[in-house]
């Protein structure tokens, strides 16, 4: 099969035809309200548009790192949104740049190790952990927000005695940066500038101002809500 490149716009567009964008009045986890708001599912349920994403990842993963040069041996998805579009990158990867050595670059996902604390570290099972030791790894994501699930990705990553080399991700909404994760590259196939207000930094939201209503469906609103109702 042949594919061809994205642009930025046929990008947008991808993730417009999955659902992935949604604009309203939003709280993300942060308690910040939104006016877009990135929803991280909807990418991995459609596997055609999810591949041809996987595809335009793999060539700007192999442009910015040149993963002839590298000792790459596995892409490891942060969980859950991530590990789809980190199996169909990992196929592109070997498919369009494949290892002369002959190994096969894997995909490889981290879990969480709790599902209700969002501060807990990521696991790595021990044949992971065993195959990544000493080499090359790229982190896959699916939004980057604040980073801090890319972030727990390379942690457990570089604790398995792996090597973070760089993020891989479909959007990149917060501007993070690779300096901030202490790795080599952070490649996404589209940036958003979006808009958000740090209500619960007393940030001034000018959707709650203008009495838009809050949307419960994605992201956090129902919280806000609740905690506003128990505040009343
Ligand atoms: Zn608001």
């Amino acid at each position: 099969m042949k594919l061809k490149r994205l642009s930025d716009t046929e990008i947008k567009q991808i993730l417009e035809l999955m659902d992935a964008v949604n604009t309203g009045h939003f709280v993300g986890a942060s308690g910040a309200h939104l006016d877009t708001y990135i929803d991280k599912d909807a990418p991995g349920s459609h596997p055609i548009h999810l591949m041809h994403l996987g595809h335009e990842l793999a060539h700007r993963i192999n442009e910015v790192c040149r993963l002839e040069d590298n000792d790459i041996v596995a892409l490891v998805g942060a969980p859950m949104g991530a590990i789809s579009l980190g199996a169909f990158t990992a196929y592109w990867l070997n498919t369009l740049f494949p290892r002369e050595d002959g190994i096969v670059i894997q995909s490889l996902y981290a879990e969480k190790t709790s599902l209700t604390d969002d501060k807990a570290p990521f696991k790595l099972r021990s044949s992971y952990a065993e195959k990544i030791k000493e080499h090359g790894v790229i982190a896959i994501e699916d939004i980057l927000n604040s980073g801090g699930s890319a972030q727990k990705t390379i942690d457990i990553i570089e604790k398995c005695g792996g090597k973070a080399i760089g993020v891989g991700a479909l959007c990149n909404r917060g501007g993070v940066t690779a300096d901030k994760l202490g790795v080599r590259f952070v490649v996404s196939l589209i940036d958003l500038n979006l808009q958000k207000w740090d209500v619960p930094k007393g940030e001034e939201c000018p959707l709650c101002k203008r009495d838009v209503l809050i949307d419960t469906r994605l992201g956090h609103g129902q919280r806000f809500l609740d905690e506003q109702k128990q505040k009343a």
